[in-house]
């Protein structure tokens, strides 16, 4: 053990180690990264958190900077789950659901909680916490709030943030906070504050006070529904109130640890109707798309026929019969929720009518067993993920992308033509409602034109996004990955901008290092790792 693990393991409650075989397990999460940490860390508390925070501050005062970086279930696909330095591992200790009030429909819990033990507990109470992503089965709740997850609820019921009311959060130098709306008075207060928090409330306003132009405007330019790039500045002085919860919402573990989170969940009504509409070409699902919108579905995702084409290449049998139109161009699976099921039953006929208009083909479910047909359609993506045939592999490449919906289709057609250019086909799946698009290239990182493959369609695809209006990502953050590409989307100003802001909370440069700003191409480069899979991808926690 070093000098860092014997002076951790003295003050922690929780477990501190350095053996190879754990190091080498969290040098990897869900990106095509590779960064083995110096330390894992199990925190069993709060307090836990704040000594190693104040420990590396101390540090860094001294001229030595340590990493921290959070980590929950691992799967982060930009690379924002993987540190040098302390990785602290929530999953282990901090994983309970601190409080759940049925009546006023609030949640408070532990960041390690995964969503699937959430959402467990909250069907029992008919509640749910609707932007869950699709790695739910893993991911946690910590996680997904670092991220501003979305998932497939979300063209309804929105992202992440629009959930969470509150957060406790440990500070770079190890001063907690909570996070919720202040009125004016209240702000005041914080501003006088003689302690770390004072000054970054201080900073904070004066920042958004002197740089409100720059943020109006860019919020202007981005026109995407979904949003996890950069910094939300854009929600932090809201109905004359200030809130840093927006903020924290999305900023990947690198402005404070985030240590309990307080949720607003909704009714969760479980008796759906589910349809699958497809169609011959991009116009005609163009066309439906806006009017289906107005129908205010619960789920609006699409898989289009080069992903159903090579899912049947792979498993011949497995969508044998589940897709009427095997050649159709866009695939879309639609859901309704509404409370009453003859609400419900006319909404599908209204789907059925805007389909047929559009020379689609569709048919409709209300029986779980006839659903889950049509959710095999959806599922069978993690085929293309799971079964490669070769040694190339399917990659999270500029694979959280969004744009404006208007410009869903223009954005289909030439990233096709920017995967056409290096030869390969773009299978494409997402949340059609929200224009955010899962596109992921086939690639063995392995050999070095494959590497540069990767590095031309991030190029290519980024910039595409960023003349649409879109956004790098829509709900999987920037991470190491998108972070060199940020000034495709953002203006330099506002990369800037950004920059401030993380010197504001983490002067010293401890917290998540490398993410969200200060990291380039060459970076990547340096931590690609040939062998990428998600094989990795099991539980991992200490065995004391
Ligand atoms: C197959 C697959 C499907 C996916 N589907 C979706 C999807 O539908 N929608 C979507 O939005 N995402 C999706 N993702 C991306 C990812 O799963 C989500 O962003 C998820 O919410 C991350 O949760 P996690 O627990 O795995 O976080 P991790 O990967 O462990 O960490 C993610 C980020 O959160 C930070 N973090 C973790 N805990 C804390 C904490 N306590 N305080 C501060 N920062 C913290 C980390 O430092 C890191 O920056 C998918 C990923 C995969 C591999």
């Amino acid at each position: 053990m070093n000098k860092v693990a014997h002076y951790l393991q003295e003050h922690l409650s929780g477990e501190v180690t350095t053996s190879p075989e754990v190091r080498r397990h969290f040098s990897q999460d869900a990106s095509v990264l590779r960064l083995p940490p110096l330390v894992v860390v199990y925190p069993r508390n709060e307090n836990d958190v704040r000594k190693v925070t104040r420990f590396a501050w101390q540090l860094a005062e001294r001229g030595k900077i340590l990493p921290i970086t959070a980590r929950g279930g691992g799967s982060d696909t930009s690379g924002a789950a993987l540190g040098s330095g302390i990785l602290l591992v929530f999953t282990a200790h901090m994983d309970r659901i601190l409080s759940l009030n049925a009546k006023t429909e609030i949640v408070s819990i532990e960041p390690g909680i995964r969503y699937d033990k959430l959402e467990q507990a909250l069907y029992t109470h008919g509640l749910f916490l609707p932007p869950y992503p699709a790695s739910h089965k893993y991911a946690t709740l910590g996680g997904g709030i670092a991220n501003n997850a979305i998932g497939e609820k979300s063209v309804k019921y929105g992202r992440t943030s629009d959930y969470v009311e509150q957060l406790r959060v440990v500070l770079s130098n190890g001063e907690v906070i909570e996070t919720h709306r202040l009125s004016h008075r209240e702000l005041n207060r914080k501003m006088g504050l003689a302690t770390f928090e004072g000054e970054v409330y201080r900073a904070m306003d004066g920042l958004l006070e002197e740089n409100h132009e720059l943020i109006e405007n860019t919020a202007k330019k981005i026109k995407s529904t979904y949003n996890s790039s950069g910094y939300n500045l854009f929600d932090i002085k809201v109905k004359g109130g200030f809130d840093l919860t927006s903020l924290m919402v999305g900023s990947q573990g690198t402005l404070g640890i985030i240590t309990e989170a307080t949720l607003e969940v909704v009714p969760h009504n479980p008796l759906t109707h589910v349809a699958l509409a497809s169609f011959d070409t991009l116009p005609g699902f163009e066309a439906a798309l806006k009017k289906i919108l107005e129908l205010k579905p619960s789920v609006c995702e699409m898989v289009n026929g080069t992903a159903i084409s090579r899912v049947s290449e792979l498993n011949p049998q497995q969508l044998a019969g589940l897709v009427d139109n095997p050649t159709a161009a866009m695939h879309l699976i639609v859901e309704f929720d509404d409370r009453r099921d003859g609400a419900q039953k006319k909404l599908i006929k209204k789907l059925k009518k805007i389909v047929d208009k559009a020379g689609g083909s569709c048919r409709s479910a209300s029986e779980v067993e006839q659903q889950e047909k049509i959710w095999m359609v959806r599922e069978s993506i993690s085929t293309l993920m799971g079964h490669p045939t070769g040694p190339a592999k399917i990659v999270p490449i500029a694979e959280d992308v969004s744009v404006p919906l208007s410009a869903l289709t223009k954005f289909l057609d030439k990233a096709g033509e920017i995967y056409r250019s290096q030869r390969l086909n773009a299978a494409v799946w997402g949340h059609a409602g929200e224009g955010v698009i899962r596109m992921q290239p086939m690639l063995d990182l392995s050999q070095i034109g494959d590497r540069q493959k990767l590095f031309r369609i991030s190029e290519d695809i980024y910039s595409l996004v960023g003349e649409l209006g879109g956004s790098l990502s829509a709900g999987h953050g920037d991470g190491r990955m998108r972070t060199p590409y940020l000034d495709k989307m953002y203006s330099r100003d506002f990369c800037e901008l950004i920059a401030k802001v993380k010197k504001i909370f983490d002067p010293h440069g401890i917290l998540n290092p490398g993410v969200k700003t200060g990291s380039s191409k060459e970076d990547i480069k340096k931590l690609l790792r040939g062998d990428y899979n998600l094989g990795h991808r099991h539980e991992h926690l200490p065995r004391s």
